[in-house]
């Protein structure tokens, strides 16, 4: 899959729409590994005792954790990138916006499509956006999401 954010383009998000705050909690990646979200979920995950593989290229949308076992894979996504909607941290830049308004509607249908793929091929698909692992959110999140997984 081709990297749909360029270093510029992070770069200028960062300048437009993120105050200091929010540019600390990374909201701006599209593809980027390993980031803070992701790494709070797995640190979480495997200490709980749940076992999973990162990026498995083979699977639509390399999710970022696939948990063979539960037939399950998760999308840890970005707020901005990803649009999600009604969310604080998804603000379309005001310069260019109809060229941001067409990248992320892009990103939104590729999600959607690559979670329609998985579920043919029988996985089950969790969604966690970035906006439910800030410090506040965090415990209900995870919580809740080792509830799911084990089901
Ligand atoms: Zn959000």
């Amino acid at each position: 899959m081709a990297r749909i954010a360029s270093k510029s383009h992070r770069q200028m998000v960062r300048t437009d729409v993120h105050d200091k705050a929010t540019r600390s909690f990374n909201m701006s990646r599209i593809r980027s590994k390993n980031t803070k979200p992701e790494i709070i979920v797995r640190k979480f995950l495997f200490g709980k005792g749940f076992r999973y593989k990162l990026y498995d290229r083979t699977l639509p949308g390399t999710p970022d954790l696939v948990f063979p076992k539960f037939r399950t894979v998760i999308f840890i996504h970005g707020c901005f990138w990803h649009g999600h909607e009604g969310c604080k941290y998804f603000v379309i830049p005001k310069t260019r916006r109809e060229w941001w308004i067409t990248k992320i509607n892009r990103n939104k249908q590729l999600d959607t499509e690559n979670i329609k793929k998985l579920g043919k091929l029988g996985w089950k698909v969790i969604t966690i956006f970035e906006c439910r692992l800030t410090p506040k959110n965090r415990d209900k999140t995870l919580s809740r999401l080792a509830a799911r997984l084990a089901k």
